[in-house]
């Protein structure tokens, strides 16, 4: 077969990756991403079929089943030359499988560090012992960093209690919020603050995604005594995003299981989510009811004090001067979450710098950020698209959100999903969650509508029109 091999010069298609990668990372999360995208790797492209390397035969079935016509659709969109993905499952170099069911069945200190292995593959494949079964936490979420305000005081002093008692005082403590908001950096904190005051203790921290990773892989290897052997030692068991395990049955048996017994021995458990207990959907009620038996705890969406604390703690932190006048712009600009507070931040840092420490100033910071802003300024709310939606076709808000399923108000539903995500930069749970639906639904009303506008020039039309009146 005369395949091309992608040669790493080929800057635009490793380009074109990275920015698919962005993509995918923003629509299905970073821990889904982390779990399941980050270790696929480009690699050859043949005819306008792109290959796609895969660790193991595992994970490309997953990928396959979740991600691969998503994929698809960001590459050809972006490069109409790409007609097909494929996964290939690509272990090593030399494609020699035989030395990863090697490292599979003997885990011995050289097999696990085989050089040209790459080291997320190593992660991917490596079986667990309890000393690798905690995800790597990030040295920069400690207590120390975490700016306290009104409205995440009461999960700050929840999180740190717990961090410093020796007996369990509230379990399971559980954390929630929308995104972007401290649960993760909370979690860490706790870890962190455990493992430097008593490093005998044995500390978990998991995202669910990692979770369910590792049960599936135990069960695939028939292994899974070993699997809950690994948890009989935990003092802290921390599992972050729980509502990943909304729907997947076993999984949340296994969890359940493993919770109750360390609940019961006096092990401390930290559970992390997007909504409490009682909204989480697809969770049984036996689990939800276990997880509400503790203490429950939000983080409130942030005020104008606790971005400004953040941002001058940030700035502080990275040793940059950071004018009053900057500071309070941004604090009143972006109000969405601190993840992308930060992320501004962190351009207008990058973009001083770059021009050999330029000053940071006001009108520095409207230009770096001019597409960010243009799109808050525009201020187009799910609220107000499903508004004139409504009106437009003539039904009711109610109706675009009931679950009636009449063409009448199916596709009007459909054109205000894909219109929320192309107007707005709430992700598509945020949009679901707006329609009564999940994220899924509103990926499909997306593509639907993409496709139709290619095909039905009246519909094109009336989603133009709306378009339009939406942005004035
Ligand atoms: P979540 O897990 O709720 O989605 P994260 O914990 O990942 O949110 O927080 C997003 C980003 O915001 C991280 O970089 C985190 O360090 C930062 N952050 C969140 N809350 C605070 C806070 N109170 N003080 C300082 N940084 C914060
Ligand atoms: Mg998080």
């Amino acid at each position: 077969m005369a395949e091309q091999a992608i040669n790493n010069n080929d800057t635009s298609v490793q380009d074109e990756w990275g920015q698919i990668c962005s993509q995918l990372k923003l629509e299905f999360g970073e821990t889904a991403y982390d779990s399941w995208l980050k270790p696929l790797t480009i690699g050859s492209l043949n005819n306008g079929v792109m290959n796609i390397c895969v660790p193991t035969t595992f994970m490309k079935n997953w990928v396959i089943t979740h991600y691969s016509e998503r994929i698809h659709k960001i590459w050809e969109h972006k490069n109409p030359e790409i007609k097909q993905v494929n996964f290939v499952v690509q272990t090593m170099n030399s494609g020699d499988t035989s030395l990863l069911k090697k490292i599979v069945s003997t885990p011995t200190p050289q097999n696990l560090y085989v050089s040209n292995y790459e080291s997320a593959v190593n992660d991917y494949i490596r079986p667990d012992s309890s000393s690798q079964l905690s995800a790597p936490l990030n040295p920069a979420y400690t207590f120390d960093t975490f700016v306290v305000g009104k409205t995440n005081e009461f999960a700050y002093a929840a999180a740190h209690k717990v961090a410093e008692s020796k007996n369990v005082s509230f379990n399971p403590l559980f954390l929630y919020s929308g995104v972007g908001l401290g649960k993760t950096h909370l979690m860490h904190a706790i870890a962190w603050h455990i493992r430097q005051q008593d490093p005998s203790r044995n500390v978990i921290y998991l995202s669910a995604e990692q979770f369910l990773y590792k049960f599936v892989k135990a069960l695939r290897y028939k292994d899974t005594a070993a699997f809950k052997e690994q948890f009989r030692s935990v003092d802290v068991l921390m599992v972050d995003d729980v509502q990943f395990m909304s729907n997947k049955e076993s999984t949340q048996e296994e969890f359940f299981y493993t919770f109750n017994s360390l609940i019961e021995e006096g092990r401390q458990v930290i559970i992390s989510a997007d909504k409490s207990p009682s909204d989480l959907e697809g969770i049984e009620a036996r689990l939800k009811s276990r997880l509400n038996s503790g203490l429950v705890a939000d983080i409130h969406p942030t005020d104008f004090d606790l971005r400004m604390g953040i941002l001058q703690n940030k700035a502080r932190q990275m040793g940059i001067a950071l004018p009053e006048k900057v500071a309070e712009f941004l604090a009143q600009k972006i109000t969405t979450n601190i993840r992308e507070l930060e992320g501004s931040l962190r351009r207008i840092v990058a973009h001083s710098q770059l021009l050999s420490d330029r000053e940071i100033t006001l009108d520095m910071t409207q230009d770096v950020l001019k597409d960010m802003l243009r799109s808050i300024d525009r201020k187009t709310t799910i609220d107000e698209i499903q508004k004139k939606v409504a009106e437009y076709f003539n039904i009711s808000v109610k109706e675009l959100q009931s679950s009636r399923r009449a063409r009448t108000v199916a596709r009007p539903r459909q054109i205000a999903m894909y219109l929320a995500k192309q107007l707005t930069s709430r992700s598509l749970p945020e949009i679901g969650r707006k329609f009564d639906r999940d994220h899924t639904t509103v990926m499909h009303a997306v593509r639907k509508v993409e496709e139709l506008i290619v095909e039905d020039t009246s519909l094109a039309e009336n989603v133009e029109t709306l378009r339009r009146s939406l942005e004035n």
